[in-house]
């Protein structure tokens, strides 16, 4: 809900997460920077992704492609003439809305809606309440599915110069107000291109018109060749790339959900035409996998199968989170055919086949893909992490429960004093850790305030010498969840943080 991602949008500024770009001339609308903890969870977060798909597989290998690509890469890919966003304004507050946008979030409020029924019901019915049942059968939460599924219908994911009037019609017809003034006075639907231009070379006459990359995903179509002759690789096998993608978005207070220069994670799978449907749910499970093995709930994740599809694509799903303002797009499994590579063919003049032995033939391979939002990943897990409890002595802490190899810091050294000679001890403990973990040394402040702050900050670890240290050599050790506290020996604190971060 909306109070939560606010609390999520402040502790981000407030823990040196995330900062709003160019603050001191009031921001850049839709881009962010990310902080000093920030750059370190996004970093966990991209290597998390490049570990489990490039270093566990061993047909998979990544590159690292530019973000400027000849300008006919786009003619070819097809982001000149049809990568387009429906607009809309409203007459009265002269605001500008995504109109495919305007429609989800109304899904979302909806759904809402439907939960807050379900948690009544649950409430009204006690132990004898049933979900499943509850769902299929209340008639005013049939009305809202029902609604829900009329628009997904009509609202595909592609949505063409021809659905342009039926949005609008949609629109209208749900009585969708400006989100900001409740106007429901919207002008017709209208499309704009996305891809933010620019100019490469001195002179004004051999300047070359170039767009900054909307996505990373050409970058590997045209090196495909060169991947696999120089890997020597054979299909089925993938490249992978993570990096900088721009969008000239149109935006509505949504974070970094949506940004104007955002970060992708995309893998391209080539394969043998023919066998698409089987690569398609393969990398479906292997991508929910990914996300369920980061334990944050099985029940934030849900499937979004497209019945519109892409120009290039004939199937797509999308995993979707659950982000305080309800379930949306995070993840993309893309079953492209081969439509990028027989388009470059035809605007390079070049070949790009494979020649399989085993088939003693060549072909153009079919592409399956899977692309995430590293900074959508972001906001999942840290909004999913942050949490209010209120604790046995009716006390309240802020906590965020960050997965623990993605925290950007794993342990707090504190001396409990600073005297007696603690501070030397505690900072031995920082110079031996600091070769394999992020750690960090913390003196100012009472130690349970300390512990609050280290809460508030996502670390998983904090370590307590005191002065019983002086005379066994061990500490106390604090888990950030549980709070509960044990006393080790020095000597095991670095198996016991390694346990906990290691996937
Ligand atoms: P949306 O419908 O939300 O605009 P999309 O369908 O255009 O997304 P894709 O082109 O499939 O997205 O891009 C793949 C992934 O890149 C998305 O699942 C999302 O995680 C991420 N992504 C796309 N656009 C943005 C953006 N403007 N800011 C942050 N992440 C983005």
């Amino acid at each position: 809900n909306e109070d939560q991602f606010k609390k999520v949008i402040s502790h981000a500024k407030e823990y040196g997460y995330v900062f709003q770009s160019s603050e001191i001339y009031d921001g850049l609308s839709a881009v962010y920077d990310y902080a000093q903890n920030g750059a370190e969870l996004k970093k966990n977060i991209r290597d998390y992704w490049w570990k489990a798909m490039v270093q566990m597989h061993d047909n998979i290998v990544g590159i690292d492609a530019a973000i400027f690509m000849h300008p006919t890469t786009w003619k070819a890919s097809g982001h000149v003439d049809a990568f387009n966003d429906p607009l809309i304004d409203n007459k009265d507050s002269k605001k500008r809305y995504r109109a495919d946008v305007l429609v989800e979030d109304y899904c979302a409020k909806i759904e809402n809606k439907i939960e807050k029924e379900v948690k009544k019901a649950a409430k009204r019915f006690g132990d004898a309440f049933n979900k499943e049942e509850f769902l299929n059968t209340n008639g005013r939460v049939l009305g809202y599915q029902e609604k829900i599924n009329t628009i997904l219908k009509r609202l595909g994911k592609s949505l063409e110069a021809e659905d342009l009037a039926d949005v609008k019609l949609l629109i209208e017809e749900l009585e969708i107000a400006d989100p900001l003034t409740g106007s429901k006075n919207w002008t017709d639907v209208k499309q704009f291109n996305l891809m933010f231009g620019t100019k490469l070379g001195a002179s004004a006459e051999s300047a070359m018109d170039l767009y900054l990359r909307p996505e990373t995903a050409q970058g590997i179509f045209v090196n495909f060749l060169n991947v696999q002759k120089t890997g020597r690789m054979k299909i089925p096998f993938g490249i992978a790339q993570t990096g900088k993608a721009f969008r000239n978005e149109i935006v509505a207070r949504q974070f970094i959900f949506r940004m104007r220069e955002f970060e992708q994670m995309e893998m391209q799978f080539f394969i043998k035409p023919g066998t698409q449907a089987k690569w398609y749910e393969h990398w479906k499970e292997t991508r929910l996998k990914w996300h369920l093995s980061l334990g944050m709930g099985a029940d934030n994740y849900r499937f979004h199968d497209h019945e519109k599809l892409a120009h290039y694509a004939d199937a797509a799903s999308d995993i979707e989170f659950k982000f305080p303002f309800g379930f949306k797009e995070l993840e993309g499994i893309h079953s492209r055919t081969d439509f990028d590579l027989k388009a470059h063919e035809e605007f390079s003049g070049k070949k790009l086949q494979y020649f399989d032995y085993e088939d003693n033939a060549s072909y153009t391979p079919y592409v399956l893909e899977t692309s995430i939002g590293l900074d959508r990943m972001f906001l999942a897990v840290f909004s999913n992490s942050l949490c209010d409890e209120t604790l046995e002595d009716g006390s309240t802490r802020t906590v965020l429960k960050l997965p623990s190899v993605l925290a950007p810091v794993k342990a707090a050294i504190l001396p409990l004093v600073k005297k007696d000679g603690l501070p030397d001890i505690a900072k031995q403990i920082v110079e031996d850790l600091k070769w394999d973990f992020n750690v960090t040394y913390d003196e100012k402040d009472a130690v349970g305030r300390r512990y609050r702050r280290q809460d508030a900050n996502g670390t998983p670890f904090c370590i307590t010498v005191d002065h019983d240290t002086l005379e066994n050599n061990t500490v106390t050790i604090r888990y950030r969840d549980t709070m509960e506290q044990k006393r080790v020996n020095i000597d095991e604190l670095r198996d016991i943080i390694k346990k906990d971060v290691d996937v």
